[in-house]
């Protein structure tokens, strides 16, 4: 099964960029996902292909149509379609690990880029839009944002990732940031690898390693706990 993704954007050519390298173009190349980027401009109805108007109610910036939106939306998803409608926004629900690997297990997403100002509220809620954030930070768009779901699921895709493990032992996936890493040379600059790491005890390093975590996530991301 592919995973289909669909996204709407007045910058299709930002796609499929950093995802059209290593792991994930590797992916797109062999067919196990499929992406579409499609330019909102193309259903504008107007001479000048205008998507945007000025915000009711005054003040600065544009607004995106929402009847322009619409319409490369049922373009994008027709009725039926079982996947998704995300529209990338700094108000939405911060995205977690556990929405990837839902995002991951389903057929795919329909993805819509803001700018400007951002997008007609009637848009979001005619087209029962997900509203989606990357973090508590405004971008100029929602492209890179797009790209950042992308990558999280992408590698989540049945036979992406070489090594299945690594992903399961990544920080979040059991609640905490991971252990600390090291590898050779066994002494950089006068600091050498923690004694248990090259003990040969798995036990013991499990248990090291299990603690790094535990601390970690206190110091840093209590709000993990
Ligand atoms: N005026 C808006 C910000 C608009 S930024 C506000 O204050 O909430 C323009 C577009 O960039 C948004 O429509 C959204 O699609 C995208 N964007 C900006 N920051 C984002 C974030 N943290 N997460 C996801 N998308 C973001």
């Amino acid at each position: 099964m592919t995973f289909k993704a669909s996204v709407l954007t007045l910058y299709p050519e930002m796609f499929p960029g950093a995802l059209g390298l290593s792991l994930a173009g590797r992916a797109l190349e062999a067919g196990t996902w499929s992406l579409e980027a499609i330019q909102i401009r193309d259903f504008a109805t107007d001479r000048h292909r205008t998507v945007d108007d000025t915000p009711a109610g005054g003040g600065a910036g544009m607004v995106m149509r929402a009847d322009v939106l619409a319409k490369a939306i049922d373009h994008a998803s027709p009725e039926g379609d079982a996947r998704p409608r995300l529209l990338m926004s700094p108000r939405g629900k911060p995205l977690t690990q556990a929405r990837v690997r839902e995002l991951a297990a389903g057929p795919g997403a329909v993805i819509l880029c803001g700018r400007f100002e951002g997008v007609d509220q009637r848009l979001i809620e005619a087209r029962g839009l997900e509203e989606v954030s990357v973090g508590d930070f405004i971008l100029s768009g929602g492209e890179p944002a797009a790209l950042v779901l992308l990558d999280a699921v992408v590698r989540l895709l049945p036979g992406v990732m070489g090594n299945a493990v690594s992903g399961e032992e990544e920080s979040f996936e059991n609640g905490l940031l991971e252990h600390p890493h090291y590898t050779r040379p066994q002494e950089f600059e006068g600091r050498e690898i923690p004694e248990v790491l090259i003990s040969g005890n798995h036990k013991k390093i499990a248990a090291w390693r299990r603690a790094e975590s535990e601390k970690l996530t206190k110091e840093r991301r209590p709000d993990l706990l």
